[in-house]
C-alpha cells in the first residue's frame, strides 16, 4: 500500500538520520491518510504519522512544529504515550518549563510506564521543575551568587542566566498622540513591578570603519552582516508560535498605511505567551489571516526589507549597527524622563526583563530610553535619529534654551576635558595634567549649581525640572570619578569631600532622570566603595562613619531593585552594587 510505503521511506530517512527528508515522507504520509480521515484505522495511523513526524521536528529544533503535531496525534488518541512525551520536550524546547513538568508529572501518575521510561521522565521532570523556579530573574540568586563570587561582572555573570519564559504582565498596544502606537499599563503598579520579560527574535552588530575601508569591501561587509542576521532571523522564527510569529513581522515590518492612524493595533491576544491561550489557541485562523495588521508573509525579502528598515541605523561618521529586535518591546516609545528599567540576560539567547521604575497609572503609557540621555539636549537630538524626542524634558529644555545654552558655554568651556577623558587613557597623562582636569570639573559642577541659584528662569524650576537638566551634564561628574583622577597623590580628604558633596547632586539628578540609571549605580558604587571599603561586608558596624558612603549605598540597593528585581538576598544586591564599582569607564555616555 502506498502510504506503508511513504512511512516506510520515512523510518529510513529517520534511521539515517536525514530529519528534513523524514518529515517529509511522513507529511506526504499524511496527506494520503487524511483522505480517508473518518475511518478508525486511517485515524489510528494518523497518530504515528503525526507522533513520528513531531520526532523529527524535534531532532530538527522545530519545537511550534514538533508541538503542534503532539496535539494532532492527541486529538485522535489521547492516551498515545510517546505523543505525550514528545509534546513535553517540545514545550521544553518552546521554554514553556511549568508546562513541561506539568505534562511529565501528568505522564507519571496517570500513564504505565517502563522502568527506562520512569526513569527519564522523572529526571526530565526535576530538570523542568528546576528551570521553572529559575525562569525569572531574582529566583535565581542562589546560581548567581555562587557565580558572583569568581566572574567578573557584566555579560560573564549574565550568561549564567537561565533562558527565561516569555512573560506579558498588565499591557495594552494603544495609539499615542504623536507616536504612532505605544505600550499602555491596564492597571496600577508600582515601583519595581514586573511588566514584561521578551526572548529575542535576532540579533547582530557589526561596525565598520567607514573612513579607514574602501567603499567596495564597507557595502560586502554591509551585505554579509544583513545576510547573517536575515538567516538568523528565519531560524529563530522557529521558535515563536504561529501567532508571534506573525505578529512580529507586522509589527516591525509594516506594511504601513502612509497615515498612521489608519493602521490597525493588533489585539493582545496575538502576543500573549503561548502558556496563557486556550488550547490551540496559538494556531493561526482563517480570521487571523483576515486581520488588516497580520497580511505579511514571510519570506526571506520580506525580512531582509524589515531588517533593513527598522534596525539599520547611523551611528556617529564610522559605524553602522544593527542590534537586537524584540516583539513587543519594539513598541514602547523613548522618553528622556523614562520610566521602564530594562536588563538584559546574555543567557545564549538574549532575554529581556522590562520592570516599572516609579508608579505608573492605568492608562498611562510606557517609556523606555533607547539611547542615553544623561547628555545635552541638542546631543540627545542626534542620539534620536530622524524624528526629535517630544518628551517634557526635552520640551522644557527647548523653552528654556538661553539658559541651557548658558550651561552648555560653561560645560564647553570644559568640554575639552571630557573628549580627552573619553579618548585617552587618564593614566598615561601628566600629574599635573590630571590635576588641571579635576580642577576645571570641579569649578564646572560648582558653576552649574550657581547658576541653578542665580539664573531666576533656571532657580523658579521645581527640584524635579532642576534636575532634569541638570542630569544632562551628568558627564561631568564621572570625570572625577575615573580612577586615575581619582587616585591623585595631593588631594586632601576635605577636597574628597568636597567632591562628593557635588557628586552627590550630580547622582541624585540622574536618578530624577532615570530611577534604574546605571550611570548613576556606577557612581554610587564607585564612590562608596572608595570611601568605606569595608561597606560592602553586609554587617559592618562602622557605617556612622561613612554616613554618605551609606546614603549612596542606599541608592544603589534602590536601582538595583527597581532593575533586577525585589527580593534578592543582600548579599546578591552588594555583589551587584560591587560589580558596577569597576565599570565606570565601561558604561556607554
Ligand atoms: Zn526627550
Amino acid at each position: 500500500m502506498a502510504a506503508e510505503k511513504l512511512k516506510g521511506e520515512g523510518n529510513t530517512m529517520f534511521t539515517k538520520g536525514c530529519w528534513a527528508e523524514a518529515a517529509a515522507k511522513y507529511g506526504e504520509y499524511i496527506t494520503l491518510l487524511f483522505r480517508d480521515e473518518e475511518s478508525k484505522e486511517a485515524q489510528s495511523k494518523l497518530v504515528i504519522g503525526y507522533s513520528n513526524r513531531a520526532e523529527t521536528w524535534l531532532k530538527l529544533k522545530k519545537y511550534v512544529q514538533a508541538h503542534d503535531d503532539c496535539e494532532r496525534a492527541l486529538e485522535y488518541d489521547p492516551t498515545h504515550l510517546k505523543s505525550w512525551g514528545r509534546k513535553a520536550r517540545a514545550l521544553e524546547g518552546l521554554f514553556l518549563h511549568l508546562d513541561a513538568a506539568r505534562t511529565y508529572r501528568k505522564l507519571l501518575q496517570g500513564f504505565t510506564l517502563s522502568a527506562s521510561e520512569k526513569s527519564w521522565m522523572k529526571e526530565a521532570l526535576m530538570i523542568s521543575e528546576t528551570k521553572d523556579r529559575q525562569s525569572r530573574w531574582g529566583i535565581i540568586e542562589q546560581d548567581m551568587d555562587e557565580k558572583w563570587e569568581k566572574a567578573d561582572p557584566g555579560p560573564e555573570l549574565l550568561a549564567s542566566a537561565p533562558n527565561l519564559e516569555e512573560y506579558v504582565g498588565p499591557i495594552r498596544i494603544g495609539r499615542t498622540q504623536k507616536m504612532g502606537r505605544g505600550l499602555f499599563v491596564t492597571r496600577n503598579v508600582g515601583e519595581g513591578d514586573l511588566l514584561l520579560v521578551s526572548n529575542i527574535w535576532t540579533s547582530n552588530r557589526f561596525t565598520m570603519e567607514s573612513e579607514t575601508m574602501p567603499l567596495d569591501n564597507a557595502l560586502y561587509t554591509l551585505q554579509q552582516s544583513v545576510e547573517e542576521i536575515v538567516n538568523e532571523a528565519k531560524e529563530n522564527l522557529q521558535d515563536l508560535t504561529h501567532l508571534q510569529r506573525l505578529i512580529q513581522l507586522d509589527t516591525l515590518g509594516g506594511p504601513y498605511p502612509d497615515d498612521l492612524l489608519l493602521r490597525d493595533a493588533p489585539p493582545m491576544r496575538y502576543f500573549k505567551p503561548v502558556n496563557s491561550l486556550e488550547r490551540g489557541g496559538w494556531r493561526v485562523t482563517d480570521e487571523d489571516r483576515k486581520h488588516p495588521a497580520l497580511t505579511n508573509t514571510f519570506d526571506r525579502p520580506f525580512i531582509t526589507k524589515v531588517i533593513l528598515e527598522k534596525q539599520l541605523y547611523h551611528h556617529g561618521p564610522k559605524l553602522l549597527e544593527i542590534s537586537e529586535l524584540y516583539v513587543l518591546p519594539s513598541l514602547m516609545n523613548h522618553s528622556c524622563v523614562p520610566n521602564v528599567s530594562t536588563i538584559t540576560l546574555n543567557n545564549g539567547k538574549r532575554s529581556r526583563i522590562f520592570r516599572a521604575t516609579r508608579s505608573i497609572r492605568a492608562g498611562e503609557e510606557l517609556f523606555r530610553a533607547y539611547h542615553n540621555i544623561l547628555c545635552p539636549v541638542d546631543e540627545r537630538r542626534i542620539l534620536h535619529g530622524k524624528q526629535n524626542c517630544e518628551c517634557q524634558r526635552c520640551t522644557l529644555e527647548l523653552k528654556l534654551l538661553r539658559e541651557v545654552s548658558l550651561l552648555n558655554y560653561v560645560a564647553g568651556e570644559c568640554g575639552d576635558l571630557a573628549i580627552e577623558n573619553e579618548n585617552e587613557n587618564m593614566w598615561n597623562c601628566s600629574t599635573d595634567v590630571k590635576q588641571n582636569v579635576r580642577t576645571r570639573s570641579m569649578t564646572l559642577l560648582t558653576a552649574i549649581n550657581d547658576l541653578f541659584v542665580h539664573v531666576s528662569n533656571l532657580a523658579n524650576l521645581d527640584d524635579v525640572k532642576q534636575d532634569w537638566i541638570r542630569a544632562s551634564l551628568t558627564r561631568f561628574g564621572r570625570i572625577l570619578l575615573d580612577p586615575a583622577i581619582r587616585m591623585l597623590p595631593e588631594v586632601t580628604f576635605e577636597q574628597i569631600q568636597e567632591r562628593d558633596k557635588l557628586l552627590v547632586h550630580v547622582i541624585l539628578a540622574a536618578l530624577t532622570v532615570d530611577r534604574a540609571s546605571e550611570v548613576a549605580l556606577s557612581m554610587c558604587s564607585g564612590i562608596a566603595t572608595e570611601e568605606a571599603p569595608n561597606i560592602f561586608n553586609p554587617v559592618t558596624d562602622s557605617m556612622e562613619e561613612h554616613l554618605e558612603a551609606q546614603v549612596l549605598l542606599d541608592c544603589a540597593r534602590r536601582i538595583v531593585e527597581l532593575s533586577y528585581g525585589s527580593g534578592l538576598k543582600s548579599q546578591t544586591i552588594f555583589n551587584i552594587v560591587k560589580s558596577y564599582a569597576g565599570r565606570l569607564k565601561d558604561l556607554p555616555f
